[in-house]
């Protein structure tokens, strides 16, 4: 029997795409920069499906893509050119296995969408607390196998930090069962921390036992506008002293991106005039009540007004406009692909050393090419950036992207100096491969290919992505 033959024998010939129409989709990423030919996209129905196409893959001597809702940024979803590959689509798995209130934890299927998740907690009067502006697609096997990050790391930390156990078949066909909920078990290597962040290279994840949290009763947004990233960072202080662990999010926009992002969605409003050249989205959630936490939030404000830290504020009234306040955050991303893209860093640095960086950079760029217009947001509070470069008006976003290897460098050289990371939550993929070997070392990376060679000797586990 061929590959296709076999693989239609396990998971049923209507789980088998061959057709060009049909795996469209699969092959290429979100951001449509990488365009990929596959022989077969499977679509298993369970771990044990998942099992037996990985051992027939295996047995073919055919590499493997796993695939969840194919909004990784990194092209990490995406198969080459060769048309050898196979995609293995998780998203028929998308059933919750079980809900433990009493033990806060929620077991789900990797191919459940995010929202998805976040809604069964809700239903159970819990928090599944992560969040990201692809949440209506993107899944928990693709969260974690980026260790996603979003906009409640500040509070809850990342995917990493929320997860308790996995369920996962190796490159070999076996099924390991580390699906534990238990928040303490010192018994040795903590493996399934190996399978975060692998972005599939070295198994697929199909199951996971995810951390809850209880339901806040009030979640109440404010958004301000501070005149550089140093009053930011003061504004962040502020806000933590005031509000501890019930501040949630703290995002900065740059005056730019949200002009971009009103002008390419219509469902977006600014609501302060935009004439200082960053903005805060401050989140806080509270256990009493919303006139509770609209007070803590406005005595911030009010504080951080008196010294001269915020030029003006405004709190959401109602949860209609906490979502329009947020609809300008997550929106940014959709409105520069509408734009035309932009050469994209995902940086992380200590929060101290943000404002130097954006300052210092942005003067070395721009001396570099006059025309660059950098379109910077990210989630400050955990001292993460997207600190993308656009161009100018009258300069075509193709001038940036003809220089973007010469951009990248600079950038990361700067964070580099700073003692940052390259890639603080998207990860590595295709976009950042060739370049990881000069930000990690030689160490480090011997010690990533001896894990990878142990758990997938012969590399057929999402080959040409991270390593
Ligand atoms: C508008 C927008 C906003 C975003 N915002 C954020 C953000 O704030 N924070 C953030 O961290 N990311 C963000 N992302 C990136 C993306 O949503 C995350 O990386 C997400 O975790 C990917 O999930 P997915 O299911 O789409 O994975 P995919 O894109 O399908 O896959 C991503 C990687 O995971 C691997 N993979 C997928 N499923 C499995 C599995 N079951 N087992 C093993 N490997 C698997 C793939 O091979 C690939 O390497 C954003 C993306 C978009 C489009």
């Amino acid at each position: 029997m061929n590959l296709v033959a076999t693989l239609s024998a396990i998971v049923g010939s209507d789980h088998v795409l061959v057709e060009a129409a049909a795996i469209a989709p699969y092959l290429i990423d979100w951001r449509k920069r990488y365009q990929g030919s596959a022989q077969a996209v499977v679509r298993p129905a369970n771990a044990r499906e998942v099992a037996q196409v990985v051992a027939a893959c295996a047995n073919a001597g055919t590499p493997m893509v796993p695939q969840g809702g194919n909004t990784g940024l990194v092209g990490g979803s995406t198969p080459d050119a060769s048309g050898k590959m196979v995609v293995i689509s998780l998203q028929r798995m998308n059933r919750v296995r079980a809900i433990d209130c009493d033990n806060d934890t929620i077991t789900v299927e990797a191919g459940c969408v995010l929202q998805a998740v976040q809604q069964a907690a809700r239903e159970n009067g819990r928090l599944f607390p992560l969040s990201l502006a692809a949440e209506g697609t993107a899944t928990i096997g693709g969260n974690l196998a980026t260790n996603a990050g979003g906009t409640q790391v500040l509070r809850y930390g990342n995917t990493r930090e929320l997860t308790l156990g996995l369920e996962v078949v190796l490159a070999s066909g076996e099924i390991w069962d580390g699906l534990r909920a238990l928040r303490k078990d010192n018994t040795g290597y903590d493996l399934k921390q190996i399978f975060i962040g692998s972005e599939g290279t070295l198994g697929i994840i199909t199951a996971a036992t995810l951390k809850l949290f209880p339901l806040p009763r009030a979640q109440v947004t404010a958004f301000a506008a501070v005149a550089s990233l140093a009053a930011a960072a003061r504004l962040l202080d502020l806000a933590r002293a005031g509000a501890g662990a019930g501040l949630t999010a703290f995002e900065v926009m740059s005056a730019g991106c949200i002009r971009r992002t009103v002008t390419e969605l219509p469902r977006v409003r600014a609501p302060l005039p935009l004439a200082s050249p960053w903005f805060v989205l401050l989140e806080l959630s509270d256990h009493e009540d919303e006139t509770h936490a609209a007070r803590v939030l406005e005595t911030i404000l009010s504080g951080a007004i008196d010294a001269g830290m915020v030029q003006d504020s405004v709190v959401a009234a109602s949860i209609e406009q906490s979502q329009a306040l947020w609809r300008i955050r997550e929106g940014i991303p959709e409105a520069h692909a509408k734009a035309g893209g932009n050469v994209k860093h995902d940086i992380a640095l200590p929060v101290s050393a943000i404002p130097a960086f954006v300052e210092e950079t942005n003067a070395q760029l721009s001396a570099r090419f006059p025309w660059i217009e950098p379109a910077v947001f990210g989630h400050l509070g955990d001292g993460n950036l997207h600190y993308n470069m656009g161009t100018s008006a009258g300069t075509p976003i193709a001038v940036a992207f003809e220089h973007e290897h010469e951009i990248n460098r600079i950038v990361h050289a700067a964070v580099a100096a700073r003692g940052g990371s390259i890639s603080a939550e998207h990860g590595i993929g295709q976009l950042k491969r060739a370049v990881l070997p000069e930000y990690k070392s030689a160490l480090e990376l011997k010690l990533m290919h001896q894990i990878k060679e142990t758990l997938d000797p012969h590399g057929l586990m999402n080959p040409g992505k991270l390593l």
